[in-house]
This record gives C-alpha cells, structure tokens and sequence, in this order.
C-alpha cells in the first residue's frame, strides 16, 4: 500500500541569494528523499516557499534602501529561478506573503488565544529615539560583553561565537543610524507551550520511523517544557 509522504522543506528568507550550503544542507537532501519515495510509488508532496517576513529581511532592505517587499520579489524569482535550473522536484513552491498564508496564520493565533494557550508579557527592549521605533535584536550592534569585540550583534557575537541578550551590549548603538538607543517596556505574546506537553507525547508515541537520536532529543525537549514556569494569569 502506497504511503503519503510530506517532505516540508526548510524555507529561506527572501534577503539574499542562495548559495551551495542552501543546497547542500536543505535542498538537495529533500529532494532525493523525495524523489526516493515518489519511485516507490508512493504520494509525495514535497513544499518549501520563500520567508518574506521577519528581521532578516527588513535589515537588509533597509540597509539597502528599499521596501521589505521589494526586497522579497527579487530574491523570491531569483529562488524560483535557481531551482528551476537546478532541477528540484517540489510540487509546490509558495512563499508567506499569499492571502492563504496570511488566513491560515491569523487563524492558528486567533484560536489559540481564544483557547487561551497565549499570555502576554511585559519586556524591556531597546528603542530608537531618533527612529521613533522598537529595536529587535538584530538593529543592535555594541561591544561584546564576553570577549570585547566591537562590533558584535545584538543576538550574536561573531567574534566569540557567543549567544547574547541585546542588553547586555556594552556601548549598544542602533544599526539604522548609529545613535544609542534607549531601554523601553513593550508587550509580546507568548506560547504556553507547557501545557501542550500531553498532546505531543501522544503525537510522539507512535513515531518509531524517525531516527532513535532525532526521537530521544525530541522527547527530551518536550519533557523539558513541563518545568517552563507557569504562566501568570
Ligand atoms: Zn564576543
């Protein structure tokens, strides 16, 4: 009996080229898995799409001068193009800014909130005076607090390699314009992904085909999120 196989390819930011470390870790792998099942006879759906959101991308359009969406229509043909040529074998290759994305993420945040698996948190977060804006990590750049490099990003020291929290920057100073940003309060919206534990043990019971290592770590972390602190309602 023929299985269904969905081959959820990792999906890139639409801010610069892919490049042979794209192909080599993600694509190529994924698409001889797919091809593999698709000469068993078994359905395969193979799907991946350019990431036209987040940080990354409003970085560099910024850098550059131009919409985050500008940016995104150009590296988006170029991936199409690329692994047009290539030979890739999705059966489809989308991107995030479609109106079915768009319902589809609106829908799985509205219903968690209604469910009440969201809570809101107040954090401190740098913002540019000068801008008029909140600041994600990636806008800061400052003096690393491990080793003193000068230049290390506000998530990344890349001198180190340490992980770092933006505000514990020595000396931060906005990307954008250079200027020191200030500390404010903002409010995000967080998972409770703790209370999902039950359900994904259950979802995990029965995936004996995934590899032992990849099911051992995967168990390990959803037991881990049992300790999350409970939420304040
Ligand atoms: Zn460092």
């Amino acid at each position: 009996m023929a299985d269904y196989i969905h081959v959820s390819v990792a999906w890139p930011y639409a801010n610069g080229d892919l490049h042979a470390g794209h192909l080599a870790g993600a694509y190529l792998p994924a698409d001889i898995f797919a091809r593999y099942h698709r000469l068993r006879g078994n359905h395969v759906l193979m799907v991946s799409g350019s990431d036209a959101h987040g940080t990354p991308i409003s970085v560099e359009a910024d850098k550059r001068g131009i919409t985050a969406q500008a940016l995104f229509t150009h590296y988006h043909e170029r991936f199409l193009e690329t692994q047009r040529q290539l030979g890739v074998s999705y059966d489809l290759f989308t991107h995030t800014d479609t109106e079915n994305h768009h319902r589809i993420a609106r829908d799985i945040f509205t219903l968690l909130n209604e469910r009440g698996y969201l809570y809101r948190e107040t954090q401190q977060q740098f913002y540019s005076e000068s801008e008029g804006r909140f600041l994600p990590d990636r806008y800061v750049e400052g003096t690393c607090p491990v080793c003193g490099f000068e230049n290390a990003r506000g998530d990344q020291c890349d001198n180190c390699g340490s992980l770092l929290n933006a505000l514990d920057l020595i000396h931060p100073r906005s990307k954008l314009d250079g200027t020191p940003p200030v500390i404010r309060e903002t409010e995000h919206y967080f998972l409770e992904l703790g209370r999902l534990v039950p359900q994904l043990q259950t979802y995990l019971q029965d995936k004996q085909h995934w590899r032992e290592a990849v099911l051992n770590e995967t168990l390990k972390n959803v037991a881990d999120l049992r300790g999350d602190p409970s939420p304040r309602h």
